[in-house]
C-alpha cells in the first residue's frame, strides 16, 4: 500500500540575491517524502542542504516552483496558518541547539507549549515528560551551560517533540557531537521514527546516513542521488534484537541515561 505524501517539492529553485551576484542554492528541487519514513539528506557544505531544510520546515519560501504539506499548498497560506503549522506539526533541531541561554532545560522545553496556549501545568507536565523520555529527568533545572552538547541536544530535542509533531526536521543534529552522543541522538531519531514519525535528518556525515531508511543526495542545489538504505531496522537479527530492547512505552526512558 501506498503511504500518504507529508512533503512534496515541485521544481523548486531558491536564488539568493547578494548585491550583484546571485547565488543558486536550489535549482529544481522535486521531492516527495511518505508519512513514517527516516530521509537522510546529505551532501558537501553549501551544496543546499540548510535551505531545502528551511523551505521543508517553512522557514523560508522557494523562489520558484511549489511545496505542499500534507497536501496543501503551502505558498497559498497566510503568515498565521504557517506560525500554526510549524508550531504543531513540525519539530525542529539544529546543530547548534539553539537552546534559550540561563533558562532551565524545562523552561526551554515548555517554549513551544506557552505558543500552543495550554495551561500552565500541563506545560509543565508535557515538558517532564518530554525530558524525561530523554533520559533527563534529573537535569530539569539545569541550564545549557551547565550541560553537555549531547545534553543540550537532547532537551533541543525534547522541545521538538513536546507538541508531539508528525514530522521532525534535524539540520546536522550531530554536527557538534562526539562519537558518543552522536550514536546516543541517532538513537533517539530512530525511536521518534519508530513511534512513527517522519524524520528527516540533514548530515555530511556517511555514517550518520547509514541509520536512515533513505538518503537524497544533493549537490550543487541539485539532487543527484535517491537511494533506498539498509536501514537500522533491516540489520541482521542479532542487532535488530539489540536494538528493540530500547524499545520502551512512550514516556519512558529511551536511552540509559546522561552521560
Ligand atoms: P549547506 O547547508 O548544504 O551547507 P546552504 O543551503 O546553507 O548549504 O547554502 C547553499 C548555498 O546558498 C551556499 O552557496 C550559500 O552560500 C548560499 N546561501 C545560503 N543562505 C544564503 C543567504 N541567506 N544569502 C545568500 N546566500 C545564501
Ligand atoms: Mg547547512
Amino acid at each position: 500500500m501506498r503511504r500518504a505524501p507529508v512533503i512534496q517539492v515541485h521544481d523548486v529553485s531558491k536564488t539568493f540575491r547578494l548585491g550583484q551576484i546571485q547565488v543558486h542554492a536550489l535549482r529544481g528541487v522535486s521531492l516527495r517524502i511518505d508519512a513514517g519514513d527516516l530521509v537522510g539528506i546529505m551532501g558537501s557544505s553549501g551544496s543546499g542542504k540548510s535551505t531545502l531544510m528551511n523551505i521543508l520546515g517553512c522557514l523560508d519560501v522557494p523562489t520558484r516552483g511549489r511545496y505542499e504539506i500534507d497536501g496543501v499548498d503551502v505558498g497559498e497560506m497566510d503568515e498565521d496558518d504557517l506560525a500554526d503549522l510549524r508550531n504543531r506539526k513540525i519539530g525542529f533541531v539544529f546543530q547548534s541547539f539553539n537552546l534559550v541561554p540561563r533558562t532551565s532545560a524545562l523552561d526551554n522545553v515548555e517554549l513551544p507549549l506557552a505558543y500552543a496556549g495550554l495551561h500552565r501545568t500541563e506545560r509543565r507536565r508535557r515538558a517532564e515528560a518530554a525530558l524525561d523520555s530523554m533520559g533527563m529527568a534529573n537535569r530539569l533545572h539545569h541550564q545549557p551551560s551547565e550541560l553537555s552538547g549531547g545534553q543540550q541536544q537532547r532537551v533541543a530535542v525534547a522541545r521538538a517533540i513536546v507538541t508531539n509533531p508528525s514530522l521532525i526536521l534535524a539540520d546536522e543534529p550531530t554536527g557538534n557531537l562526539d562519537s558518543h552522543s552522536t550514536e546516543d541522538v541517532l538513537r533517539i531519531f530512530a525511536h521518534l521514527n519508530e513511534e512513527g514519525r517522519t524524520v528527516v535528518l540533514i548530515t555530511h556525515e556517511p555514517d550518520v546516513a547509514d541509520q536512515t531508511k533513505r538518503v537524497i543526495r544533493l549537490s550543487d542545489g541539485e539532487i543527484v542521488g535517491d537511494t533506498r538504505t539498509l536501514g537500522v531496522f533491516d540489520r541482521p537479527p542479532a542487532l535488530h534484537a539489540q536494538k528493540s530492547a530500547h524499545r520502551q512505552p512512550a514516556g519512558a526512558g529511551i536511552v540509559e541515561g546522561p552521560s
